[in-house]
C-alpha cells in the first residue's frame, strides 16, 4: 500500500546538512519524492510504504544532524504521485524568507581528522568544512543560503570539490563554503613589508607566537590578537599597545585537558565549553597569569573552533594563548582586512590573513555556568542570529536596545532574531556597526521600513533613541529600560501571563519620572505590563551618568543621605579630591540627579573599602568588590531594611563606615555587604510577593551577573517558597534589552 506525505520543517534547517540527511533517510526507507529549501523552511514530499513513511517521519527528528534545530514540523497526508526516485530540488524564492540562518559552527571531528591526515587533499587546509561544520552567518550575504549568496562566491569549485558538492552521499553535498587548497582561499602571513603565501605560513605564525610576538589572526567573525599567555612581558606589551588597562583578556587553550589545568570546571561549564557554540567560558582560575586578568580570580577560556586554530596549536603555538578581539580600546572587533591592517599596525607584530571575506563582524560569546543555570554575558558567535523565541506579532518589529552593550532584535513573522553583540554606541564605530546590523537584518528578512514598528529605550538622549526618531517608519514605541529587562526573561520562557515580581538591578536607566532608576521591583505580566511596586531609597548622583566612571563620585551622592560622616578624604578611606568636588555639587544643588541605582550603591561600597580610582571598563568596581568578597568566609551581614516599599541603604552604609574605621578587613566588609543586599532583597520580595500573592521572582539587569549575590539569594528565596527565573538565552545585562523591548511592543500592539 503506497501513501504520501508533505512535510514542512521550520527552525535552523538550512546550511546544516539537513537536505542531504533527508535524502539519505528517504533512500534508506525506500521512499521517493523530493526535498527543497523553501522560504518557509525545508519542504519535503515523500511517498512509499506506510511503515517506511512512519520510520522516516520519526527519524527526521530523532536522527537530525547535530547542528540542526527543528522548531516546528507539520506533516500532512497527500496523494501519491508515482515518483520513481528521490531528488533534491533547487531552492525556491517566493515570499519573505522565514528560514533561520544558522550560527557559525565549530570544525567537526571528521573534518578535523582529514585536516591532520597527510594523505588527504585538504591536509593542513585552514578552510576545510562540510555540511556539519564551518562558517554560516559570517559568510552569508543573502538568503536563500546558496554559494552565490556567500563570501565564497569568487572561488569556483574545481572538479574535486564539485564532485563532492553534487554527491548526495557525500557529507559535503551542498556544503556552500566547501573548498580545497587547489580551488579555495588561502592564508598569508604579513610581516612588515613582506607577504608570505607559502605552505608553511601557519607554522611560521606559530613560531612567532612561541617567540613572544603579538599576531593579528583573521578568524570567523573578525580578527583576534594572539600571544603566549605565559609570556607576561608580551601580554603587558599587548595591554599597552591596545590601550586596555585592566579588562581581562580571553584565553584559547589547545584542548579540554589543558583547560582543566588552568580553571576549575564543573560538569556544566565543560558542557558549555565543548558545546556547539564554543563560547568563552568564565571559571575560577587555578593558575595565575600575570597581566591576563588583573585583580580577577576568574579566567575566560575557550577551545579552538576553526581549523586554523587547531593548526596553530598543531604546528607548535604555545598551548595557552591570549586570544582577544582585535580592536583598539573598546571599539568593535575589526573584520575587514584593510581596516585591520591599518588600525592594528601599531599593535600586531605580524598578520595572519585569510582570503575569505567576513560578511559581518561577530565577536566571541561569553558565558558562565551560573547559580541558576547557564548565563550569557555576551551573546554573539555560535548563538547569533538564531531565533530566540516566537512572539504574537504579525507586524515586523525592530527593537534597538540600549546604548551600552547594544544588540538589536528583529521580529519577523513572529520570530524574534536577536543580533550579535554590537558594543557601546558612544563609540562612533560601534554606532556605525549598530546601523549596519539593523540594515543587515532588515535586508536579510526583506523587511521594509514602511511596515516597521521601531522600539527604543525611553531615555531621550540615547543615540539609539535619536536614531529611532530619525527613521521613516509608521510606528514607534518607547519602552522603559528596567521593564525591558524583566520582559526579556519572560519572553525567553514564552511566558506571557504569569504574574511575577520582577527585580531589575543595574547601573542606570531612564525612569518614568525622569530620574535615574536602577534598583527597581515591578509586579505584573508580560501581556499586561509591569507596575513599579518597590525600589531602592532614592539617593543623589552628582554629575549624572558620568558618575558611573568614578565610584567616589557615586559615593558622594549616596553618603550625602547620611546624618553624620567622618572625613572620607582622611585615612582609612583616602578619597581623592574628586569626592570633595562632587560634594560641592550636592551642597550647591548643581547637576545633581535623583537616583535609585543599585549599581551605584555597589560602587559606593567599593569606594569605601578601597576602590577610589576611575574605573576602566563598565561594571569594574562591582566586579572588584565581588572578587574581594570571595576572599572572606564571614557569615556576618549589615542591616538593609525594607520600609514602606523602599530598601533603605543608610543603616547599611553607616555600618560599613563604622567597620572600616574599626579596622575590619575590606574582604570581610565586602562579603557582609553582599550578604546584606541578598537579605534585604529577599525580605523585600517576601513582602511584595505576599502582598500581591505572587510566587515567582524574575531577576535581571547587570547587577545579577554577580554570582556571589545569586548564591546568597538562592537559599533565602527557596526558604520563602519563591521560584526564581533568570536570563539564559540573552544576557541579563543591557545585551538583553532589545528582546524585552520587542516582547513588550508585541503585546502593546495586540492589547
Ligand atoms: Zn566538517
Ligand atoms: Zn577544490
Amino acid at each position: 500500500m503506497t501513501s504520501a506525505r508533505t512535510i514542512r520543517v521550520r527552525g535552523v534547517v538550512q546550511g546544516v546538512g539537513f537536505r542531504p540527511f533527508v535524502y539519505r533517510l528517504a533512500r534508506a526507507n525506500t521512499l521517493t519524492g523530493w526535498v527543497l529549501n523553501g522560504e518557509q523552511g525545508v519542504e519535503i514530499f515523500v511517498e512509499g510504504a506506510d511503515a517506511g513513511l512512519e520510520e522516516f517521519v520519526r527519524d527526521l527528528v530523532a536522527k537530525a544532524p547535530p547542528a540542526a534545530n527543528i522548531a516546528e514540523m507539520q506533516v500532512a497526508r497527500a496523494e501519491p504521485l508515482g515518483l520513481l526516485d528521490f531528488t533534491i530540488r533547487e531552492s525556491a524564492h517566493l515570499n519573505r524568507p522565514t528560514v533561520r540562518v544558522s550560527p557559525d559552527l565549530p570544525v567537526c571531528d571528521e573534518c578535523l581528522s582529514e585536516l591532520l591526515d597527510s594523505s588527504n587533499r585538504r591536509f593542513h587546509y585552514p578552510y576545510i568544512n562540510c555540511t556539519n561544520c564551518g562558517p554560516r552567518y559570517t559568510v552569508i550575504l543573502g538568503l536563500p543560503y546558496d554559494r552565490p549568496n556567500t563570501t565564497m562566491n569568487s572561488w569556483p569549485l574545481d572538479a574535486f570539490c564539485s564532485a563532492e558538492y553534487s554527491d548526495p552521499d557525500n557529507r559535503r553535498f551542498h556544503a556552500q563554503p566547501v573548498a580545497c587548497p587547489e580551488c579555495g582561499p588561502l592564508y598569508f602571513l604579513h610581516t612588515g613589508k613582506q607577504i608570505d603565501g607559502g605552505k608553511d605560513v601557519i607554522a611560521k605564525a606559530a613560531a612567532m607566537l612561541r617567540d613572544g610576538k603579538i599576531l593579528a589572526v583573521k578568524g570567523l567573525g573578525g580578527y583576534h590578537l594572539a600571544c603566549d599567555a605565559r609570556n607576561a612581558p608580551t601580554v603587558a606589551q599587548l595591554r599597552e599597545r591596545k590601550f586596555r588597562k585592566e579588562r581581562p583578556f580571553a584565553l584559547m587553550v589547545r584542548n579540554l585537558s589543558i583547560a582543566r589545568t588552568i580553571v576549575e570546571l564543573t560538569e556544566d561549564s565543560e558542557q558549555l565549553l565543548t558545546g556547539v557554540a564554543r563560547p568563552i567560558v568564565l571559571a575560577p582560575a587555578k593558575v595565575e597569569f600575570p597581566e591576563v586578568a588583573p585583580g580577577n580570580n576568574e579566567l575566560g577560556v575557550m577551545l579552538p573552533y576553526t581549523p586554523l586554530h587547531h593548526l596553530l596549536f598543531e604546528q607548535g603555538a604555545p598551548e595557552i594563548l591570549v586570544m582577544t578581539s582585535a580592536n583598539r580600546s573598546s571599539e568593535p572587533i575589526a573584520y575587514e582586512d584593510e581596516d585591520a591592517l591599518r588600525s592594528l599596525a601599531e599593535i600586531a607584530d605580524a598578520f595572519l590573513v585569510g582570503e575569505r571575506p567576513i560578511a559581518r563582524r561577530v565577536d566571541d560569546s561569553v558565558v558562565r555556568a551560573g547559580t541558576f543555570g547557564p548565563a550569557i554575558l555576551r551573546r554573539s558567535r555560535g548563538y547569533a542570529p538564531a531565533a530566540v523565541i516566537t512572539l504574537p506579532s504579525q507586524q515586523p518589529i525592530l527593537a534597538l536596545g540600549a546604548d551600552l552593550k547594544n544588540a538589536v532584535t528583529l521580529v519577523v513573522n513572529g520570530q524574534a532574531f536577536v543580533s550579535q553583540h554590537i558594543g557601546d554606541l558612544d563609540h562612533f564605530s560601534a554606532f556605525r556597526a549598530f546601523q549596519e546590523t539593523s540594515r543587515d537584518l532588515l535586508a536579510m528578512y526583506e523587511v521594509r521600513l514602511d511596515e516597521l514598528l521601531v522600539v527604543h529605550d525611553a531615555h531621550p538622549q540615547y543615540r539609539s533613541t535619536t536614531h529611532a526618531l530619525s527613521l521613516p517608519v509608521p510606528g514607534r514605541l518607547a519602552v522603559q529600560h528596567h521593564r525591558a529587562h524583566i520582559a526579556s526573561v519572560l519572553a525567553e520562557r514564552g511566558d506571557w501571563d504569569t504574574r511575577v515580581a520582577g527585580v531589575s538591578f543595574d547601573g542606570t536607566g531612564y525612569g518614568d519620572d525622569g530620574t535615574i532608576w536602577g534598583g527597581e521591583i515591578f509586579g505584573g505580566t508580560l501581556r499586561s505590563g509591569f507596575q513599579r511596586v518597590a525600589h531602592l531609597r532614592p539617593a543623589l548622583l552628582p554629575g549624572g551618568d558620568a558618575a558611573a566612571r568614578y565610584p567616589v563620585q557615586a559615593a558622594a551622592g549616596f553618603l550625602s543621605q547620611l546624618e553624620t560622616l567622618p572625613d572620607l578624604c582622611a585615612h582609612p578611606f583616602d578619597f581623592p579630591s574628586r569626592y570633595r568636588t562632587a560634594r560641592e555639587l550636592i551642597d550647591r544643588k548643581v547637576r545633581c540627579f535623583q537616583t535609585t541605582s543599585m549599581g551605584r550603591l555597589f560602587d559606593t561600597v567599593a569606594a569605601l573599602v578601597g576602590f577610589t580610582r576611575e574605573i576602566t571598563y563598565e561594571g569594574q568596581a562591582a566586579i572588584w568588590l565581588e572578587q574581594l568578597a570571595k576572599r572572606s568566609m564571614t557569615s556576618a551581614s549589615y542591616p538593609f531594611p525594607f520600609v514602606e516599599n523602599e530598601l533603605d541603604f543608610r543603616p547599611l552604609l553607616s555600618a560599613v563606615i563604622a567597620d572600616r574605621r574599626r579596622g575590619e578587613s575590606p574582604q570581610k566588609i565586602a562579603r557582609s555587604f553582599q550578604r546584606a543586599v541578598a537579605e534585604g532583597l529577599a525580605r523585600a520580595l517576601r513582602e511584595v510577593c505576599s502582598a500581591e500573592s505572587m510566587e515567582t521572582v524574575v531577576l535581571s539587569g547587570g547587577v545579577f551577573q554577580n554570582e556571589l549575590l545569586l548564591q546568597n539569594l538562592k537559599p533565602l528565596l527557596e526558604r520563602n517558597r519563591l521560584q526564581v527565573w533568570t536570563n539564559h538565552a540573552v544576557p541579563a545585562n543591557d545585551g538583553g534589552i532589545s528582546l524585552g523591548q520587542a516582547a513588550l511592543a508585541a503585546f502593546a500592539g495586540v492589547k
